[in-house]
């Protein structure tokens, strides 16, 4: 796909910063750019050799608006600014060797947002177009330098906070999750292939395959797509951050527990009880893992309307949760309202934890007996907020409460519902060629199974793409990537 337009962007964020890129690419970023930049070294843009840096003044145009509005739209060299705005280095990539797969050249200078301001007016005005989010990825992708899974790595990159989900990012933009698929896709390729030269020669009797390995080849690449459907869970929740939700009633200490996990003082902790009226999200990592941790308003039976509001989202946040922390005190007897949150978050995975161990324990036998017998198995931490005993024994509890499987590097990942979702169509393509051979159905319905699965698997990598769904995916970049 050729783009006739050039188009530009600041690389770097916002903000001042020690070195600003401003990146230009297309069919004429280099004549474009080759208006504004003299190299030190003496010689034009086009003699220079790829992907080597260039020290060089580079100038703006005197007045960028003027000559944007012009009729020619080029300003000659006496319309550009008297003296350099900056001197920096000029790299110029050419295509189809580059990030985009066009013509790129970077300009790095110094970091001030007004320069780079400058410099992307400058370049506007002689006919660059400012890009849009993620254009130059989109363009990398439409140019075949990616597949759209790896474009996805690529903003998932940009955007992991911590070190277990920067490493499934890279795994994805370096194209673990596309060459897992395409070893199943060309399989099944092979073995349509084969059925339907069956089908072509029918009347000559031939077959090119026999049922058995039909079933083999099914089963196999089951096999393969069932494994990476498998990692789903885990991948979400590298990606999306896992949600750890704390429920108790008020004043067990909640909002302690929450800034001793955070190792900073920003919920409000009051001796009142049931004044975390609303529910407030704070995100760690654990064990690299992020993790998201979500406080909530205590769970008591109340008829005061503000706090009744607090209580409904509570239970929201437990159906949404990955994992609940059921925070009791442990100096006081379990009791009634215990016992509700107890059973309100019985159907999730969690963690029991025993706050206030730096008073003097209250708790029963019994008690401990309650939370142990209450399925499913959870763990029993005893902490103390206050002095901070038990939180590295809660934060190793947090990470083991969390399915397997989520530490392993060397794993491949589904951690997308895009990705999860076309997998799970694929799957239901293969068990129904599955029951097609089964029922000795003629094979024509195998191949149209078959043929929905291979689609399906090429529309993950991109193969098939609408505009929607290109304009949604990258539309969550930010400018310049
Ligand atoms: P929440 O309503 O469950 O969020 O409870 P808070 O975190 O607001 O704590 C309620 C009260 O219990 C405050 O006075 C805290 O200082 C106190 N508190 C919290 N954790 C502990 C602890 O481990 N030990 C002791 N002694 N007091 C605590």
């Amino acid at each position: 796909m050729v783009h006739e337009d050039t188009i530009c962007a600041i690389a770097t964020p916002p903000g001042p910063g020690g070195i600003g890129i401003v990146r230009v690419s297309g069919p004429s970023a280099v004549p474009l750019c080759e208006r504004l930049v003299r190299l030190r070294c003496g010689g034009t843009l086009a003699q220079v050799r790829s992907h080597r840096l260039q020290l060089a003044d580079i100038f703006g145009c005197a007045d960028p608006q003027a000559a944007r509005g012009s009729e020619s739209g080029r300003p000659g060299v006496s319309r550009l600014t008297p003296s350099p705005l900056d001197t920096g280095l000029v790299t110029v990539m050419r295509g189809p060797h580059s990030y985009t797969g066009e013509d790129v050249v970077e300009l790095q200078c110094h970091g001030g947002p007004l320069l780079l301001r400058r410099i992307c007016e400058s370049l506007m005005a002689i006919g660059v177009r400012l890009a849009e989010p993620g254009e130059f990825t989109k363009r990398a992708f439409l140019n075949g330098r990616l597949d759209l899974t790896q474009a996805e790595g690529v903003l998932d990159t940009i955007q992991a906070r911590t070190e277990a989900s920067l490493r499934v990012a890279q795994e994805l933009m370096r194209g673990r999750l596309s060459s897992e698929v395409e070893v199943v896709q060309a399989s099944l390729i092979r073995l349509l292939a084969q059925i339907e030269a069956g089908i072509d020669f029918v009347e000559e009797d031939i077959a090119f395959v026999t049922p058995e390995e039909v079933t083999n080849a099914l089963a196999a690449a089951l096999r393969g797509v069932n494994k990476l459907l498998d990692s789903w869970e885990a991948g979400r929740l590298l990606r999306e951050g896992t949600k750890v939700v704390l429920v108790g009633k008020p004043n067990v200490g909640k909002s302690s527990l929450l800034n001793a996990l955070l190792k900073a003082d920003r919920a409000i902790v009051t001796p009142i009880p049931g004044t975390t009226r609303d529910v407030l999200e704070e995100t760690i990592a654990i064990e690299g893992i992020p993790i998201r941790l979500v406080d909530t308003a205590g769970v008591r039976e109340t008829l005061d309307p503000v706090e009744l509001e607090g209580v409904r989202r509570t239970r929201q946040s437990i159906d949404d949760a990955d994992v609940v922390l059921v925070v009791l005190d442990g100096s006081a007897p379990l009791d009634d309202d215990d016992r509700r949150v107890v059973e309100q978050s019985g159907t999730r995975r969690r963690v029991f934890v025993m706050n206030k161990a730096d008073c003097a324990h209250r708790w029963s036998d019994e008690a401990r007996t309650v939370l142990q017998s209450d399925p499913p198995q959870a763990a029993i931490v005893t902490t103390s907020a206050r002095t901070g005993l038990g939180i590295e024994v809660l934060r190793r509890a947090i990470v083991q409460s969390l399915p397997r499987g989520m530490e392993a590097a060397q794993e491949v990942f589904v951690t997308r519902l895009r990705h999860r979702e076309a997998l799970g169509r694929a799957r239901e393509a293969l068990l129904h060629a599955q029951d097609a051979v089964a029922d000795r159905l003629s094979s024509e319905f195998v191949a149209m199974d078959l043929r929905a699965a291979v689609s399906t698997l090429g529309e993950l990598l991109g193969e098939v793409t609408t505009d929607d769904l290109l304009d949604r995916i990258f539309s969550e970049f930010c400018i310049g990537k």
